[in-house]
C-alpha cells in the first residue's frame, strides 16, 4: 500500500479524498493529514483513517488534539506541512488547502519527487514558473484535481503540444450569468453562496459568481499545460456536463463528460494512469438530452479580463491577482464591500503595482506583503 498525506483534509476536497480513499480501500494508507484548525472534522478522521502525522495551522489547536492523541505525531504552522509531506515513506501529497501556506511543501515535495495531486490554485498561479522549473528539473508527476483541468490533462493524453488550437475551459457562469449588469451592484452574500452546480467553500463560490475563478482557472492551465493564455478560451456551459475541452489544429475537438461530482476527478488523480471501477453514478445522456454554450460577457464579468491580463503581463501580476482578490472577497463576505467593488479594487491595485521578478518563493511572500499593505490604504 502506498502512503498518502493529505493537504487541507477538513476541507470541501480533502473530505471527498478521503470519501473516495474509503469507497476503494487496499490502495492507500492514509499517512497524514492537515488542516487549519478545524478539530471537530478532523478528530473523526483521525479516528477513522488513523494517520501517523497530523499537521495544524494553529498551535492551539495542536496542544488540544496532543491532549487527545498523545500517540499521534503532531506538527504546526507552515513549517508542518512541508515536514509531513517529505517523509521517505510518503509517496503521493494531495494539495487541497486554501491560500499559499502549501506552497513550500509543494516545492520540496516537487524536489523530493513525490506524485504532487494539487487542487490549490493559488500557489499555481502566484508561482507558476518557479513549479515549472523544478517539475522540468526533479520530473516529478504533477497531476491536476480541478475538474478542468483534469478534463484537458486526460483530453492531452497521447496528443502532441504543437497541434493544439485552444483550451477551451467550460464554466456554469455562476448564479449570475443571466443577471442583467445593473442588478450586479446589488446582489447580496446570500445570493452569491448558492451556486447552481458545484457545492463549495464561500471563498470559491464568491469567485464562481465573479467569474474570477474561471479567471485564475485560465491562469492555472496556462502554466500547467504550457500554453499561451491567448489560446486559452472560457465557455459557459450551464448544465456542467463537458468539464473542459481541447481543440486542435485539424479542427477536432476533445472533450471530457462526466457528471458534476467533484469525486470523479479526484478518483482519477488518486489512481492514475489507472481508471477504477467507480462507485459513483455513470453519465446518462439521453436523462441529461440537452447541452448548452454560450460565449461570457467580459463587460458583465471583468474579473474574467482582469485575469486574463495578469497572465499575458506576467511576472508578479498574477499573485497580485491572487492575493488582492482573497482579500477583497473576505471583505465581501464580511457584508463591506460590494460585489461589482471586487472587480474595481482589482483593476485599482493592478495600476499601482511595480512589476517584479518571481524566481523563488520568498518573491511570491514579498508580492503577498505589498498586497496587503496597499489595500490597507483603499479601506
Ligand atoms: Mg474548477
Amino acid at each position: 500500500m502506498e502512503n498518502i498525506v493529505i493537504l487541507g483534509s477538513t476541507g470541501s476536497i480533502g473530505r471527498q479524498t478521503l470519501e473516495v480513499l474509503e469507497k476503494n480501500p487496499g490502495y492507500f494508507r492514509v499517512y497524514g493529514l492537515a488542516a487549519k484548525n478545524e478539530l471537530e472534522i478532523l478528530i473523526p478522521q483521525i479516528k477513522k483513517f488513523k494517520p501517523k502525522a497530523v499537521s495544524l495551522a494553529e498551535v492551539e489547536a495542536a496542544q488540544k488534539l496532543k491532549k487527545l492523541f498523545p500517540k499521534l505525531k503532531i506538527y504546526t504552522g507552515q513549517k508542518g506541512l512541508v515536514e509531513i509531506s517529505v517523509s521517505p515513506k510518503v509517496s503521493s501529497v494531495l494539495f487541497a488547502t486554501s491560500g499559499i501556506v502549501c506552497l513550500e511543501a509543494l516545492v520540496e515535495c516537487i524536489k523530493n519527487k513525490k506524485r504532487v495531486l494539487v487542487a490549490n490554485k493559488e500557489s499555481i498561479i502566484a508561482a507558476g514558473k518557479i513549479i515549472q522549473k523544478y517539475l522540468k528539473k526533479y520530473k516529478a508527476e504533477f497531476i491536476p484535481l480541478d475538474s478542468e483541468h483534469s478534463a484537458i490533462f486526460q483530453c492531452l493524453k497521447g496528443e502532441n503540444k504543437k497541434e493544439i488550437k485552444n483550451l477551451i475551459l467550460t464554466c456554469s457562469g455562476g448564479p449570475f450569468w443571466k443577471t442583467k449588469k445593473e442588478k450586479l451592484k446589488k446582489v447580496t452574500k446570500k445570493e452569491v453562496l448558492s451556486h447552481p452546480v458545484w457545492k463549495m467553500g464561500p471563498k470559491i463560490t464568491v469567485d464562481s459568481a465573479t467569474l474570477m475563478n474561471k479567471g485564475f482557472e485560465i491562469l492555472e492551465a496556462h502554466y500547467i499545460f504550457e500554453i499561451p493564455v491567448e489560446k486559452i478560451k472560457v465557455l459557459i456551459h450551464p448544465q456542467c456536463i463537458i468539464h473542459s475541452m481541447v481543440e486542435f489544429v485539424d479542427g477536432s475537438l476533445k472533450a471530457l463528460l462526466s457528471l458534476p461530482d467533484m469525486k470523479i476527478p479526484i478518483q482519477y488523480a488518486l489512481f492514475h494512469p489507472h481508471r477504477l471501477p467507480g462507485f459513483l453514478k455513470p453519465l446518462n445522456l439521453s436523462e441529461i438530452k440537452n447541452l448548452s454554450f454560450f460565449d461570457p460577457d467580459e463587460k458583465k464579468f471583468p474579473c474574467l479580463k482582469l485575469a486574463k491580463l495578469a497572465g499575458k503581463i506576467e511576472e508578479s501580476m498574477p499573485a497580485v491577482l491572487v492575493f488582492a482578490d482573497e482579500i477583497l472577497v473576505e471583505k465581501f463576505l464580511r457584508g463591506e464591500i460590494g460585489f461589482l467593488d471586487i472587480p474595481k479594487f482589482l483593476a485599482q491595485i493592478f495600476k499601482m503595482h511595480t512589476l517584479q521578478k518571481i524566481s523563488k518563493i520568498e518573491d511570491v511572500f514579498k508580492v503577498k506583503k505589498w498586497v496587503e499593505k496597499t489595500m490597507e490604504k483603499f479601506f
